[in-house]
C-alpha cells in the first residue's frame, strides 16, 4: 500500500493526522509527503518525518506552484490513496491545493480522503467525517513530538485542542483501534 500525502504547509500532515501517518508506517505501508510550495524551514520538515516516518519529495520545480507543472510531476497512479485538503477549507492554499489534487485524481483509481486541517477549530464549513483512523498511545507520542518540531508555530493551546478531538473522535466513532481518532471525509465516487 502506497500513500501520498498532497498539503499546503509542512504542518499540516502532523496538525490533521499525524497518528494515523505514524500508525500506517507501523503496519509497513509507505507514506510520501508532497507539498505545494517550498517549505520555509525545511530542517524542522525533515525532523517531523523522521519521527512520525513519512518521506518527504520535494517537487524540484523551478518556480513554486504552477499548477500545471505541479500537476504532470505527480505521478498519482504509483498510490492507492490520496490524502489532501478539503474543498472548503479556509485557507486559501489549502483549497488550492485541493483543486489540484481533483485534477490529478479525475479517471484514476486512486482513492482520495480529505484530512480536518484545522482540528483546533470547531467551526469547519461542511466537513463531516465518514472515515475514522485510530491510533495508540505511543503513536499519539509521535504526533506529539512531531508537533512539538515545530515550536511556537504549534501553540500549546492547539496542541491541547487536538487531543480533545482525538479523543472526541475516539468516542464519537467508538473506534476500537486506539483510544486517539483522526477523522477524514472519503470522496464519493459516483461510477
Ligand atoms: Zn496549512
Amino acid at each position: 500500500m502506497k500513500i501520498l500525502i498532497f498539503a499546503a504547509h509542512a504542518d499540516d500532515l502532523e496538525l490533521s493526522m499525524g497518528g494515523t501517518v505514524r500508525r500506517w508506517v507501523d503496519e509497513g505501508y509507505r507514506v510520501d509527503l508532497i507539498l505545494l510550495d517550498r517549505p520555509a524551514d525545511k530542517s524542522s520538515l525533515i525532523r517531523a518525518s523522521t519521527i512520525l516516518g513519512y518521506n518527504y519529495i520535494p517537487l524540484g520545480l523551478t518556480r513554486d506552484s504552477l499548477e500545471r507543472e505541479v500537476i504532470a510531476s505527480i505521478d498519482i497512479d504509483e498510490y492507492d490513496l490520496m490524502v489532501t485538503h478539503w474543498r472548503e477549507d479556509y485557507h486559501h492554499v489549502h483549497q488550492r491545493v485541493h483543486r489540484i489534487a481533483k485534477q490529478l485524481a479525475r479517471g484514476r483509481s486512486t482513492e482520495v480522503w480529505y484530512m480536518n486541517s484545522h482540528p483546533y477549530r470547531s467551526e469547519y464549513r461542511d466537513f463531516i467525517p465518514n472515515v475514522f483512523v485510530g491510533f495508540d498511545p505511543q503513536q499519539a507520542k509521535a504526533k506529539s513530538m512531531a508537533l512539538e518540531v515545530y515550536g511556537n508555530k504549534v501553540r500549546d493551546h492547539w496542541k491541547v485542542e487536538i487531543d480533545l478531538m482525538d479523543a472526541y473522535w475516539s468516542s464519537t466513532s467508538n473506534n476500537k483501534h486506539g483510544q486517539f481518532t483522526e477523522a477524514f471525509m472519503l470522496d464519493r465516487k459516483f461510477i
